[in-house]
């Protein structure tokens, strides 16, 4: 069996590599050349998808490239520190939750894909495909064509596979929030190395965590109309900043601030297969990044997609199965990383009502392992 898998962001190398595991073929096709990954943007990789890159084998070079960051204390604008949460729980073997710049975590998997014998080719946009009902045959922008007995999307929020799949797909939804990030080196900022702080500040969000080596790696998102997009993002985001009680307007003005990503996630996506095309990770369920588990979601999707096709009789039962037991728990993740988005993006009365409240809220969570739910997943093989 040969599987056409659209899309070489997180969960193509991913569910090209499952795959192999279970006597799969898979060659991915990737729209965009190679080394076109955002550079200077990072994710948090959580402690359930360090587990599931670890069934692939690929969890070591993930340990290796980023930095353990398994609490994360909250602040508000003012500087009160509201309380602290668990970013992930620990694995049996001690591995904690990673923050990994976006473009080593694309490089670490598409490069141990390769290195599994997978092909990859890129400049391939899918444009349409054709299920005749015994194989799927994927055509390409520039008129090439690819033939496989399976077809599996990976290819992220903007699916092209999910519209061609279902007409009335729903489309994805802005959150209302813009997002950077950056990097400044021997910032001098204090903090203690594996903590994310996260600041719910008086008119954005902000989030930076200091290195051993003392560089401090910041986030922002920042509530603005969508496509409302200024000559300079810097002056707007230092003002929106600037009477903050900490450092953040301070590292924003350090920065070169040339990427702002416009945060979407997706509704319930009725359909997520029919045939030999199956939608997967942010194509069938994007997350918005308040969870940090889009990325991770993408990889455990990918080892229990392996397990049902080795398990079932036919692809058809595998992607019913599949289906069944991810959509519940990417659905409650989306709900879940939604409800954040819209405290970071509350107005000046919902801000003084959630200063009040997060106290209370974190120390309930930190004390019944409440999330454990998100965290202590295991997509096993
Ligand atoms: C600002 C921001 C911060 C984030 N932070 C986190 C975080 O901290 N933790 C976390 O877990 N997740 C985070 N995420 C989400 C995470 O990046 C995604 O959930 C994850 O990348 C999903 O993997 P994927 O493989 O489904 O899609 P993607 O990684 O988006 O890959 C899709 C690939 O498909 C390709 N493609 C698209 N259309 C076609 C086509 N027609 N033909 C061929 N190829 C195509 C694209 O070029 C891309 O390479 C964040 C996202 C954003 C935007």
């Amino acid at each position: 069996m040969k599987a056409l898998i659209i899309g070489c962001g997180i969960g193509g190398p991913a569910t090209a590599m499952a795959l192999r595991e279970v006597g799969i073929e898979a060659e991915i096709f990737e729209a965009y050349g190679q080394g076109a990954e955002d550079v200077g943007s990072f994710l948090n990789v959580a402690s359930n998808g360090l587990s599931a890159l670890g069934v692939l084998g690929a969890h070591r070079q993930v340990l290796a490239a980023g930095i353990p960051t398994p609490r994360m204390v909250m602040w508000s604008g003012s500087g009160k520190r509201l309380g602290e949460v668990a970013n992930g729980l620990r694995l049996d073997d001690g591995t904690v939750s990673h923050t990994i710049l976006r473009s080593d975590l694309y490089r670490i998997v598409r490069d141990e894909a390769e290195q599994h014998g997978i092909s990859v080719s890129f400049g391939k946009r899918m444009v349409s495909y054709e299920d005749d009902g015994t194989q799927v045959t994927a055509t390409f922008e520039d008129g090439t064509t690819a033939v496989g007995d399976l077809l599996i999307a990976c290819d992220g929020v903007h699916s092209r596979t999910r519209s061609l799949l279902d007409a009335q797909a729903p489309k994805p939804r802005y959150s209302g929030l813009y997002s950077f990030g950056g990097i400044v080196k021997d910032a001098g900022v204090p903090g203690e190395p594996g903590v994310y702080n996260m600041v719910f500040g008086k008119r954005a969000f902000f989030g930076y965590t200091v290195t051993e080596s003392g560089d401090t790696w910041w986030f922002a998102n920042l509530p603005r109309e969508l496509g409302d997009v200024p000559e300079d993002w810097k002056p707007v985001l230092v003002r929106a900043f600037e009477n903050d009680a900490n450092f953040s307007a301070d590292l924003i003005r350090r920065s070169s601030v040339d990427l702002a990503l416009p945060i979407h996630d997706l509704p319930p996506v009725p359909v997520w297969h029919r045939g030999r095309v199956l939608l997967t990770g942010d194509a069938a369920h994007a997350t918005s990044p308040s969870s940090g588990q889009g990325a991770s979601l993408a990889i455990e999707d990918a080892v229990v997609l392996a397990r049902c096709l080795r398990d079932s009789d036919g692809h058809e039962e595998a992607f019913r199965k599949f289906e069944a037991e991810r959509r519940p728990r990417a659905e409650r993740v989306v709900a879940y990383s939604r409800t954040i988005s819209n405290s970071k993006a509350a107005g000046p009365v919902a801000r003084v009502f959630r200063d009040l409240m997060m106290p209370i809220f974190l120390k309930k969570s930190a004390s019944q392992e409440s999330l454990a739910w998100m965290y202590r997943y295991q997509a096993g093989l």
